[in-house]
């Protein structure tokens, strides 16, 4: 246990992820859900910008719904590496003595998150799902535990900052307001590319498609029987990304990237398209606030179809075909909740 004195610390930091001047739009969603943890303890809500060129981002984060922006704008963080990231976000992290700090948990999130952590003594909550705050400033960080089955409250009441990473998807992204105003602060850069222990030789841009940015989905499940082609089709069809059950995955059918559900992503696309999928609850759970849900299923008692808009009872090598070939008659498809 570490001597903290809680009453250093202040204000909600939440750190805003950009690659390429490309932001993630986790980062947006956690600005949304943390303007009400600041509301509630009466601090300020500072967004956290890491990157080289990134004061359009500074700008966007304030529009975003940041009262204040600390920039640290270096070479040296382009792109991304896990030392220099780490490192800057600490030195920030214990000079300026913010309560609590939210990170995406994206690859890189998780990737530096504990170096911040560690170093910092901070307590630090990874893959959450909810996240509140007691009277007392106290950080309520929800996340599934024991295999899923029960949804943890964790609080590190003996450690500032309280640092959280968040799952992408969970909650509405921050709108836009252009004409909003706040303060964008350069802050020094304590990173020395000589300093730095990695070097990046070659990078490969062929990155996986991130199915939580995604507006249309088509997801197969088991009932596909390792034949994605109708699935493929009719996503293209729809101008949709594939995603999949845990059982699609686990049976090696698809890449785990693209997993919906409790041990996967969270999706709220305005279309979801479950083939072949029955509805268990760790999938629903990743897929539940989809705007439109239709189903495919052979079987007319498949749970799925209690939690869909719309439900097909067919086999999906027939359903899928038919449907993608009317659709690709068609020129552009809309969807109406
Ligand atoms: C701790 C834990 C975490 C988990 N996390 C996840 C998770 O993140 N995501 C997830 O998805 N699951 C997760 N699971 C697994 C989950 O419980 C289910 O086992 C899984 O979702 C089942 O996948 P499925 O519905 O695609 O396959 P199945 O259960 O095999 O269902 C296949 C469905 O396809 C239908 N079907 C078969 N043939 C056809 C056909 N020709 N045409 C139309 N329909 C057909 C069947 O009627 C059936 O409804 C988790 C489980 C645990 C215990």
């Amino acid at each position: 246990m570490t001597d903290v004195n809680s009453e250093e610390y202040e204000d909600v930091w939440v750190f805003v992820e950009e690659h390429d001047g490309e932001v993630m739009g986790v980062s947006w969603e956690l600005l949304e859900e943390a303007k009400s943890l600041a509301e509630e303890t009466g601090e300020d809500l500072v967004a956290l910008v890491i990157g080289h060129d990134v004061h359009d981002v500074a700008e966007r984060a304030v529009s975003r719904g940041a009262d204040r922006v600390l920039v640290a704008d270096d070479e040296v963080f382009e792109p991304y590496r896990a030392d220099p990231y780490g490192e800057q976000f600490r030195a920030m992290v214990e000079a300026r003595k913010p309560s609590i700090v939210l990170i995406g948990g994206t690859h890189t999130g998780r990737d530096f998150a504990g170096r911040v952590a560690v170093p910092s003594h901070a307590g630090l909550t990874a893959d959450c799902t909810e996240i509140d705050v007691d009277d007392d400033g106290v950080l309520q960080a929800r996340r599934p535990a024991f295999g899923g089955n029960v949804l943890a409250t964790i609080i590190c009441e003996e450690h500032r900052p309280q640092m959280a990473t968040i799952r992408p998807g969970v909650f509405e992204s921050a709108p836009a307001e252009p004409d909003r105003e706040g303060q964008i602060e350069h802050v020094d850069v304590v990173v020395d590319e000589a300093d730095t222990l990695t070097e990046v030789l070659e990078r490969n841009t062929n990155e996986t498609v991130d199915i939580t940015e995604a507006d249309r989905i088509v997801a197969a499940g088991g009932g596909v029987d390792g034949d994605l082609a109708p699935i493929r089709r009719l996503a293209d069809a729809l101008d949709a990304e594939v995603a999949a059950s845990r059982r699609a995955v686990d049976e090696g059918w698809i890449e785990g990237s693209r997993q919906v559900g409790q041990t996967g992503k969270t999706v709220r696309p305005e279309l979801y398209v479950a083939v072949g999928i029955s509805g268990a609850v760790q999938h629903l759970e990743g897929m539940n606030d989809s705007d439109v849900v239709v189903a495919i299923n052979n079987d007319p008692n498949a749970p799925i179809f209690e939690h869909a808009d719309y439900g097909i009872v067919g086999d999906l090598f027939e359903v899928c075909p038919a449907l993608a070939e009317a659709l690709e008659e068609t020129d552009t498809p809309e969807v109406t909740p």
